[in-house]
């Protein structure tokens, strides 16, 4: 293991004096136990140099002396020697106590003083021979004694000076010069012991200081060598704190980590669910919930773009607004959810047949507009208006009825419009009312000369609200010729509006206004009462027994009290039922065929006659018809148009068809249109029942129609 130093440790101060200071107690205990451990031998040579000197000295000496000297000598050996075993038996902390180094030191000096006595009262004793003798045996005693005791100097110096100073001085004042001698010798022999054991005492205490250097150096690497296990353990303690707490940091982030990528998710959810919403917010903004279609909000924007984009040589830009007919009907008598359905099948007609178109949009209740680029010349722009017409008149299914519906277009061109978007839009629009205006399920090209008629529209329609107050609306009849009676049987009473700027007007130019209006149900009543009222005015002349047919819208037919405003009218005028004849166009009908029946069954219950007006024109012409309680079929005036005489062609066999179903029905048939004798010669040829047409007469005011009654009277046949 790698111990780290702690910094805390210092490295100990190795210097001599600081080293004693420091060691002081252990230096003096280890002098302590190195004079006891080498105290025992010197003290044996002293007890044997002892024992040796009164041996020696027997018989010269007073043996009561030598016996006192012998017995003292062994006791103090003996004592030294129980001392020392004492001290050997002592623990080491009892040996490092003061009094073992004072009783030793005692003990020395003691000894010292034994071997001066020994010198002082028994030396002169003996002659010359034996004190050398004598004196070798001492100074062996005390060489041995003062080498071993030189680990302390005090206790040298308590045994040797002792034990040579007193017997040397005592030597030298002898007179005898051979003592003298030994007197000197002593003397000369202290300092020289003295120096020696000064230089033991200094090698012991080198010894002593290195060891215990060592010792502090050693101390020191245990004391660094703990520290350093401490610095390690709390390192390593550090260590684990910090992996723990590191773990927990790692624990914390990767649960904050989760949180965020858990918020990150809910934000990304939300987010999404909100850009989803914005999206869906934008869509609708941009787009009509109902069809999916654009709305007309995008549609200007579109326009807008579209007229920014660099001009193209060879392509055009077409806008083609579409207003269905008659729509306000149709939701009126269907309900919201049918008129809905009619809705959205139209837009996905509009947009099967035009999937070229650049942006379709649904810009009012029943209006569409369609944005195409087409070729610049505008071909087959026409084609395909009206091919879009014709896809929207096939049978709708709404509920559980099959519906013909039939639209307006009007088209303008952005070249046209001089680039301006809100232009073209209007221009487009102008040209829709004008296909409206001619009776609907048309296509208009918008021309500048519709500009004009745009704004007579809106101001006909103000105009012809008030035209019936002012008496300016007449009633026009045309004359209806039985074929085989050659007669003139009945007529047809046809509206005109006579207007103070414009003169005598068409139906053809407000009746569709009126229809949009609503002023239709008070020009029909209108209509009615006085065609009723002259038919019955030109009976009682005795002009005719004249049967009067008169149009109506189905708007007229819907409401509750028709039937009864009709019965009240043929009351009021007096006029029988059955010379009342009433026409609904075929292509009114489709709208509504259940409703129209039960009308036109409540109608026949009053004895009014009822035909199917323009018949040919609608869709399922043939379908219907047997289950309708009508009278008369009028062969639309398209067909007869193309009559030439011949068998050939496709409207010779349409009539052909429509006579012969009519017969077989058991309706009476009629013709109108009919202008050529050459067509009059096919129907008659073919037996339709009645013509109608400018061949007989033109539609004419009552006064005139009543002229020709009269001439009828006085040359009945048909003009040649
Ligand atoms: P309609 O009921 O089919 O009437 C016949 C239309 O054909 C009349 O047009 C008549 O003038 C025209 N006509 C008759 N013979 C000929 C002919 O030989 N050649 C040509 N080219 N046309 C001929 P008009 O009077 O302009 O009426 C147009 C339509 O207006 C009528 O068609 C009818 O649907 C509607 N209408 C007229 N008066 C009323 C009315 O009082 N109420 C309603 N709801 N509709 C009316
Ligand atoms: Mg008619
Ligand atoms: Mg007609």
């Amino acid at each position: 293991m790698t111990f780290l130093f702690s910094p805390d440790v210092q490295p100990p101060a190795l210097e001599p004096a600081a080293v004693r200071r420091e060691y002081a107690a252990q230096i003096e205990a280890a002098l302590t136990r190195q004079l006891y451990r080498g105290s025992g031998p010197p003290t044996l040579l002293m007890l044997l140099s002892g024992l040796s000197c009164v041996g020696l000295l027997w018989g010269h000496a007073h043996d009561l002396l030598l016996g006192a000297l012998l017995g003292w000598l062994t006791l103090l050996a003996l004592l030294r020697l129980w001392q020392t075993v004492a001290f050997q038996r002592a623990s080491a902390a009892e040996q490092a106590a003061p009094n073992w180094r004072h009783t030793f030191l005692l003990g020395a000096a003691a000894s010292g003083m034994t071997l001066a006595a020994v010198g002082v009262l028994l030396m002169p004793l003996a002659g010359p021979r034996l004190q050398a003798l004598i004196y070798g045996l001492l100074a062996a005693a005390i060489i041995s004694a003062s080498v071993s005791y030189a680990a302390s100097l005090r206790t040298f110096l308590a045994f040797a000076i002792p034990g040579l100073l007193p017997s040397s001085l005592f030597l030298l004042r002898h007179g005898d010069p051979e003592l003298q001698g030994w007197g000197v010798l002593g003397l000369i022999l202290l300092p020289a012991l003295s120096v020696s054991a000064w230089q033991i005492n200094r090698g012991w205490q080198r010894n002593l200081l290195r060891r215990f250097q060592n010792q502090a150096l050693l101390e020191y690497q245990e004391q660094a060598r703990r520290a350093s296990v401490q610095t390690n353990l709390e390192l390593a303690g550090e260590v684990r704190q910090r992996q723990r707490v590191e773990a927990e940091l790692r624990t914390a982030q990767r649960a904050l980590e989760e949180r965020v990528s858990e918020r990150t998710r809910a934000l990304t959810a939300s987010e999404l669910a909100r850009r989803q919403e914005e999206a869906e917010r934008r869509y609708l903004a941009d787009h009509d919930a109902l069809t999916g279609l654009a709305n007309r909000s995008l549609l200007l924007q579109r326009l807008e773009e579209v007229a920014t984009r660099p001009p193209q040589h060879d392509r055009e830009v077409a806008l083609l607004h579409l207003d269905l007919d008659r729509f306000k009907r149709l939701n009126d008598s269907l309900g919201l959810a049918a008129a809905d359905g009619i809705l959205r099948e139209t837009a996905r007609r509009i947009e099967g047949c035009l999937h070229q178109a650049e942006l379709i949009a649904r810009i009012a209740v029943d209006e569409f507009a369609i944005l195409l680029e087409v070729h610049a010349d505008g071909d087959g722009l026409e084609p395909l208006a009206r091919h879009l017409l014709a896809l929207l008149r096939q049978g709708m299914a709404v509920g559980e009825q099959e519906l013909v519906i039939s639209a307006s277009l009007g088209i303008a061109l952005l070249s046209g419009a001089g680039g301006d978007p809100a232009r073209l839009l209007n221009q487009a629009t102008i040209a829709m009312r004008h296909a409206k205006q001619l009776g609907g399920n048309s296509v208009q090209f918008y021309r500048d000369s519709l500009q004009g008629g745009s704004r007579e529209r809106l101001l006909l329609e103000a105009q012809l609200d008030k035209a019936l107050a002012r008496g300016q609306l007449e009633v026009f009849y045309q004359p209806r010729l039985t074929l085989g009676a050659e007669r003139l049987r009945s007529a047809e009473a046809l509206v005109r509006w006579r207007h103070p700027d414009y003169g005598l007007l068409a139906p053809g130019s407000f009746i569709a206004l009126a229809e949009e209006t609503g002023q239709i149900n008070a020009i029909g009543d209108f209509v009615l009462r006085r065609a009723c009222a002259q038919a019955r005015a030109w009976q009682r002349e005795g002009l005719a027994e004249l049967s009067v047919s008169v149009n109506i819208s189905m708007q007229q037919l819907r409401q509750a009290d028709f039937v009864a405003g009709v019965a009240a009218v043929l009351a009021e005028t007096e006029l029988p039922a059955p010379l009342l004849e009433l026409e609904l166009t075929e292509t009114q009908l489709s709208d509504n065929v259940e409703d129209v029946a039960a009308q036109f069954r409540r109608l026949r219950a009053l004895g009014v006659r009822l035909a199917i007006d323009d018949f040919g024109t609608g869709y399922s012409s043939l379908g219907y018809l047997k289950h309708l309680p009508v009278d008369v079929v009028k062969i639309d005036k398209t067909f007869i148009r193309e009559l030439d005489g011949s068998e050939q062609g496709g409207d010779a066999a349409i009539t052909r068809a429509i006579i012969a179903m009519g017969h077989s029905l058991g309706l009476e048939v009629v013709a109108e249109g009919v202008e050529q004798p050459a067509q009059l010669d096919f129907l008659r040829r073919h037996g339709c029942d009645e013509i109608q047409g400018y061949l007989i007469s033109r539609p004419v005011e009552a006064g005139a129609f009543a002229a020709l009654l009269r001439a009828q009277g006085r040359e009945v046949g048909v003009p040649a």
